[in-house]
């Protein structure tokens, strides 16, 4: 029977643990933390998002990756099948407005415990408190443990050891220096889905914790509805995400990045001017906003904050502003912060079974492969898709 080591008990090496098994292999999962998926679980702390029901052509356009790979593994396992994986482990799944899907209940830790019951009745061991910290001479896979060095001879082992944001959840990226040390060259770790840096006066950063609600945000052709947070160093949340590829873009090349915010994306500017012009010449600018267009509270402070206070009185061009309000962001905001990272093992090092060239029978799996996608339920259907194509080539090497 062969010994396949699984090294992470976040999603991806969960189901690579699923998919070894499956395989016929002898299965032992390892973490550095003292328990499995801490950040499935911080995930599930907003409703898990675990897929999206969206046609399935769109789905595929999600994910930024050089090949054709990811998007072959994630039509493989992609929304249906981890659908019915759930609804295998006993939860049903809910599809939210926007076609997200989370499990019934929204929260990760009844399909964690669900998950670890399962994996644990179908024969696989988890260590705990296990940190792995290379090889040794013989090319034993090292732990460090509470008792001390432990050495673990594995036909086969399947890292899936995250990105680099969370640390306190497990995730440090600290396996890039083991694996650059082996001759692994790796991509840059790069905050993704991540907030960004604004220099606020102090009268916006009063705001803090305001969520800006249902606007349209877009930068390089790409518009996103939804909803933003302002935090006390920038921006941060939902409509962001899906920009932040972009926008870290633009950041990285010109040191600033300009989002434009539709406050009212869903009045045209034609009407917005007609009742901005229509408004009470006495009426104060304020009033005339809140009156004629309801524009008050954060979205009428953030074109204050915008214009610097000084936004066009002409009904024309303030509702041409108020459609499209350019906001200058300085920065991304530290990795440690962002949902997910980009960057990691990039995919030339790796077969089409996810196998490290450099190292035969050393497998990779979620995060720490280097594809980007927004938040959506994309990341954790990559980590699960990956994490079986892993599991299953590592248990039949
Ligand atoms: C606040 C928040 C909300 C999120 N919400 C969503 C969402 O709704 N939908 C979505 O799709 N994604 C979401 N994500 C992202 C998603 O959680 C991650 O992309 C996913 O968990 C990555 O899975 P993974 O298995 O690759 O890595 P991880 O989940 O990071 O697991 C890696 C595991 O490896 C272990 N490890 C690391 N180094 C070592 C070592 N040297 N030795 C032993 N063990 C080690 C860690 O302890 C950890 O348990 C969210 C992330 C955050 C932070």
């Amino acid at each position: 029977m062969k010994q396949v080591a699984i090294i992470g008990a976040g999603p991806a090496g969960l189901m690579a643990a699923e998919a070894a098994l499956e395989g016929g292999a002898r299965v032992v999962i390892y973490d550095a933390m003292p328990s499995a998926g801490r950040k499935l679980l911080m995930a599930g702390k907003s409703g898990l998002n675990i897929t999206h029901s969206e046609d399935e052509a769109v789905f595929r356009k999600r994910y930024d990756a050089p090949d054709a790979r990811l998007a072959a593994m994630v039509e493989a396992f992609g929304p249906p099948e981890i659908v019915k994986w759930m609804v295998g482990l006993g939860i049903e799944a809910h599809v939210g407005s926007s076609g997200r899907v989370f499990p019934v209940g929204m929260k990760a830790s009844p399909l964690l415990r669900r998950w670890l019951a399962r994996l644990g009745a179908a024969g696989a061991e988890l260590h705990t408190r296990h940190r792995w910290t290379g090889w040794d001479e013989t090319g034993g896979l090292v732990f460090e443990t509470l008792t001390g060095r432990v050495t673990v001879q594995a036909d086969a082992a399947v890292l899936a050891l995250g990105g680099a944001s969370w640390k306190r959840l497990g995730s440090d990226g600290a396996w890039a220096a083991i694996l650059a040390k082996r001759g692994v060259v790796l991509e840059p770790f790069a905050a993704s889905n991540c907030g960004f840096a604004v220099p606020w006066t102090d009268k916006m950063r009063a705001d803090e914790g305001a969520p800006v609600k249902g606007v349209a945000l877009s930068a390089h052709g790409q518009t996103v509805r939804g909803d933003f947070v302002i935090t006390r160093t920038g921006i941060e949340s939902g409509a962001v995400y899906p920009l932040a590829a972009a926008l870290r873009r633009d950041i990285a090349a010109d040191g600033r990045a300009i989002l434009i915010i539709d406050l009212l994306p869903d009045t045209d500017e034609s009407v917005i001017a007609a009742r901005l012009a229509a408004a009470h010449p006495k009426d104060s600018f304020s009033n005339r906003l809140r009156k004629a267009v309801r524009l008050e509270g954060v979205k009428a402070a953030l074109l204050h904050e915008v214009t610097k206070g000084a936004a066009p009185r002409d009904a024309a061009r303030l509702a041409r502003l108020i459609k499209s309000l350019p906001l200058t962001l300085t920065g991304a905001a530290p990795i440690e912060t962002a949902i997910s990272t980009s960057g990691g093992v990039p995919w030339t090092a790796l077969d089409d079974a996810l196998m490290l060239k450099a190292l035969p029978g050393v497998y990779c799996a979620g995060e720490m492969i280097a594809w980007d996608a927004p938040t959506g339920g994309y990341l954790l259907t990559a980590c699960l898709a990956t994490g079986r194509v892993a599991g299953r080539a590592a248990a039949e090497s």
